[in-house]
């Protein structure tokens, strides 16, 4: 897996690069924006043409783009999915500007119409966005822990989003450790990896996960409550992350970090060091 962290974009996006390369990251994610709120300043050619060029010199790949959280792409309101579909509409053409092949955004929330309403609401903006533009970027529906009214907690939903979208190969699919055990899908041990895996294969596609969050969780199996926590600091453990960084099968895929920070950096510093420790360990022995 190429270990990688979320890294701030403050000052310019091409500021980020820079973070990246600082923290030894194989692979970043950034927003492509402030992503608490619905404006955005215009992406001049002069910030792509520096974006481009410190990422053509870097050793970062990929680079992933992650989605503001005011985004709602399920809900039956249909003020605040029109400005959704607008919004992520904006995002997606940034990515396209600064060759960013992955966009990340949570299925979204059906606030109260229903699971079925909600993954009709996302399959339908996704459609028309793509309908509407050949954008390159591929979105990509994160799982998510299941809390509230939020869609993505079942692999079935992000499966059910996905079958009903056209063109089906713009959508693609992000995992997250944290949110994965939060909804109840455990994989500390190697015998329940291996199962998780296959059911992900049967549900999805394996080849279906373009990106993987590796968070620990604050919160015990199935709790449904979205925590981060640092890596081996919570509920999953270290042993739980070996499974996943030796996998042969996720080798070229972003491993990125979304755990808890610190101005100095030397939370992320000391998580990625964890994970790079791990990954050089066979999963059997960690
Ligand atoms: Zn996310
Ligand atoms: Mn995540
Ligand atoms: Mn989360």
């Amino acid at each position: 897996m190429r270990i990688g962290a979320h890294v701030s974009i403050a000052g310019g996006m091409d500021l980020a690069i820079d973070r990246g390369i600082e923290l030894g990251c194989e692979a970043i994610q950034v927003f492509t924006k402030n992503n608490n709120q619905w404006r955005a300043a215009p992406l001049t050619d002069e910030v792509v043409a520096r974006f481009h060029a410190k990422l053509r010199a870097s050793p970062l790949h990929p680079v992933v783009a992650h989605a503001a959280y005011l985004i709602n792409l399920a809900t039956s309101d249909d003020a605040l999915w029109k400005k959704s579909i607008e919004s992520f509409e904006g995002e997606l053409e940034r990515c396209d500007r600064l060759k960013i092949r992955y966009m990340v955004v949570h299925p979204g929330s059906h606030m109260g119409a229903g699971e079925e309403v909600g993954i009709r609401r996302v399959a339908e903006a996704l459609t028309q966005i793509y309908d509407r533009r050949g954008f390159e970027v591929v979105t990509c529906l994160e799982h998510t822990a299941g809390q509230g009214n939020h869609l993505g907690y079942t692999l079935e939903h992000l499966a059910a989003i996905r079958d009903r979208v056209t063109p089906r190969n713009r959508v693609g699919v992000c995992l997250d450790t944290c949110h994965l055990f939060a909804a109840g899908m455990d994989f500390r041990k190697p015998e329940a990896y291996v199962s998780l895996m296959q059911r992900i294969d049967d549900v999805l596609g394996l080849a279906q996960i373009k990106c993987i969050h590796l968070n620990d969780s604050k919160t015990p199996l199935g709790s449904r409550v979205d925590r981060h926590e640092h890596i081996g600091k919570g509920r999953i453990g270290r042993a739980g992350f070996g499974h996943w960084l030796n996998d042969p099968r996720w080798t070229e895929l972003p491993g990125l970090i979304e755990t808890p920070t610190d101005p100095t950096i030397s939370y992320e510093r000391r998580n990625l060091a964890v994970l790079r420790r791990l990954r050089k360990a066979p999963a059997s022995a960690v």
